[in-house]
């Protein structure tokens, strides 16, 4: 099953629940993981169910950077906020690093996360 990963810096959040929405039935056939808040606020909106991990500035993205490592997961939407400093910096960073040295898609913004669910639907048909 294809497996992605949400997450959603908190200005960021409800246009997360807007994409979430927008692409739900796709989504539903995906395994879904999420840094905490993110994946609270996708329980409590949407119909989907997601594993959620830490907090991003618990944790959470280091936690999906190991899965990244791992090879479990085969695309990320990280909307960043471009405009405001992030505690947990380092460990944004780092999970960037790591999906472009392991080459697993990532997109940081909405228009970019829509070719990326497309794109991952398309591979997701061509393997049945
Ligand atoms: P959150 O973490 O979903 O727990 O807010 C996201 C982040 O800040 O990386």
């Amino acid at each position: 099953m294809t497996r992605v990963a949400l997450v959603a810096h908190d200005e960021k959040k409800s246009e997360m629940i807007e994409l979430v929405q927008s692409n739900e039935s796709l989504l539903g056939t995906f395994d879904i993981i999420t840094t905490g808040t993110t994946g609270k606020r996708i329980m409590e909106e949407t119909s989907l169910t997601v594993e959620r991990k830490e907090s991003g500035p618990q944790g959470g993205d280091t936690q999906i950077g190991s899965e990244v490592v791992d090879g479990r997961i085969d695309g990320i939407v990280f909307l960043r906020d471009p405009l405001t400093a992030q505690p947990h910096e380092p460990d944004i960073s780092a999970l960037l690093r790591i999906c472009e040295v392991h080459d697993v898609p990532l997109a940081t913004a909405r228009t970019g996360a829509e070719y990326l669910l497309d794109g991952l639907a398309n591979d997701d048909e061509s393997e049945c």
